[in-house]
This record gives structure tokens, C-alpha cells and sequence, in this order.
């Protein structure tokens, strides 16, 4: 029983994975996350989304490893991923979007903050007096090609 529905979640209809498929009718659907918090048991990040069957119920949905598991009855029936877990991943997409969006501002924050806090470097002016004393000028090496006479 339980290799026919693994199999079942890992097959693709239309190219897209069970999982892609409830994201999409998650994000169709507008739901909510109500809820958040960790497992007593094993600490692992748990999220609330609204039961739409059942009015005023919650689904659990925990973050197991790499993957998402829900308490609802449509989990089990439904390829081991349901409009729930859509819901969290989606969520979590969007944080990780917002995560990395955050990081590269930062980044470029502190690069301009370092490029103004660098000193600019000094560039000693010359004058025909340095010039005229520049160390080719003076040298006498017979090697010197700038004072081939
Ligand atoms: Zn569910």
C-alpha cells in the first residue's frame, strides 16, 4: 500500500510533480497560513493552514527533512503532498526569494559603504623638477636605453 502511493507521489502528470501541481492550486487558492511553531516531539517547524472542509479546523503541516508532511486526509489519499503543503512551500518560496533579496541588498550596502569608507589614494602631483630627477634621467648605467648617446 505504502510503495503504491510513494509511487504514486513521485510520478509526473503533465511534467510537473504532485508537489508543483499542489503549489499551483495553492497559490490559485489564497490560503493563508494561521500558525507557527515547532513539534513537541522532535522540534521539527510545523505551520497551520485552514481546513476548507472542515470550517474553523487547522492542518498541520511539519517540515520533515526535506520534506513537507500534513495531517489531512487528502496527504494520504493524494500522493503524499496536498494543498497544504503547497501552501507552506509556497510560503517558504517566497520567504527564500525574500531571504536572498535581503542578502544582495546587504551586500551592495556594505560594498558602498566600504568603497566610502576606503581612503582614496594619494597621488603625488609632479613637477618638471621630479621629472627631470626621475631615476632614468639620472642614471648612467650603460644598459639604459634612454641614454643610448
Ligand atoms: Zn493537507
Amino acid at each position: 500500500m505504502a510503495k503504491r502511493v510513494a509511487a504514486k507521489s513521485a510520478a509526473q502528470v503533465n511534467g510537473q510533480t504532485a508537489l508543483e501541481r499542489a503549489c499551483q492550486r495553492a497559490a490559485a487558492s489564497g490560503w493563508p497560513i494561521v500558525g507557527r511553531g515547532w513539534r513537541v516531539t522532535d522540534g521539527a517547524l510545523a505551520l497551520a493552514v485552514p481546513s476548507q472542509s472542515e470550517p474553523g479546523k487547522r492542518h498541520m503541516v511539519v517540515l520533515v527533512g526535506a520534506h513537507l508532511e500534513c495531517d489531512c486526509k487528502g496527504y494520504v489519499d493524494y500522493a503524499l503532498t496536498c494543498i497544504h503543503c503547497g501552501v507552506v512551500a509556497n510560503e517558504m518560496a517566497a520567504e527564500a526569494q525574500a531571504f536572498a533579496a535581503r542578502q544582495a541588498e546587504a551586500r551592495r550596502t556594505e560594498t558602498a559603504k566600504r568603497a566610502a569608507s576606503k581612503p582614496t589614494p594619494i597621488v603625488p602631483t609632479r613637477s618638471d623638477a621630479d621629472r627631470a630627477s626621475a631615476p632614468l634621467a639620472r642614471s648612467n648605467a650603460p644598459f639604459s636605453l634612454f641614454k643610448a648617446s
